[in-house]
């Protein structure tokens, strides 16, 4: 629907509610801001994205395995001492 204003209290919450603060160099209020924190469509690269694709019965991604066996490799890395305390 072009040409069709939306009222300013309209917006909010849209992605042309944060055009409208950014236009205004103002920061998002939190309708706008909630648009803005999606949860990412791709996990891929960590942790949580090996559990997503276990629990999807996927085969775990390159980049998955690789965030796997970092991770792993700092935890066995880290020493048992607790902390900077000398
Ligand atoms: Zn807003
Ligand atoms: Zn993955």
């Amino acid at each position: 629907m072009k040409g069709v204003p939306i009222p300013a209290a309209e917006r909010h919450g849209t992605k042309y509610g944060r055009d409208w603060h950014r236009r205004r160099k103002e920061p998002d209020c939190a309708a706008c801001y909630a648009t803005r924190v999606r949860k990412p469509r791709s996990l891929c690269g960590t942790e949580p994205g090996v559990k997503r694709h276990r629990r999807r019965g996927e085969t775990v991604c390159r980049p998955c395995q690789d965030a796997k066996n970092a991770a792993n490799r700092a935890r066995y890395a880290r020493p048992k001492t607790d902390g900077a305390t000398p």
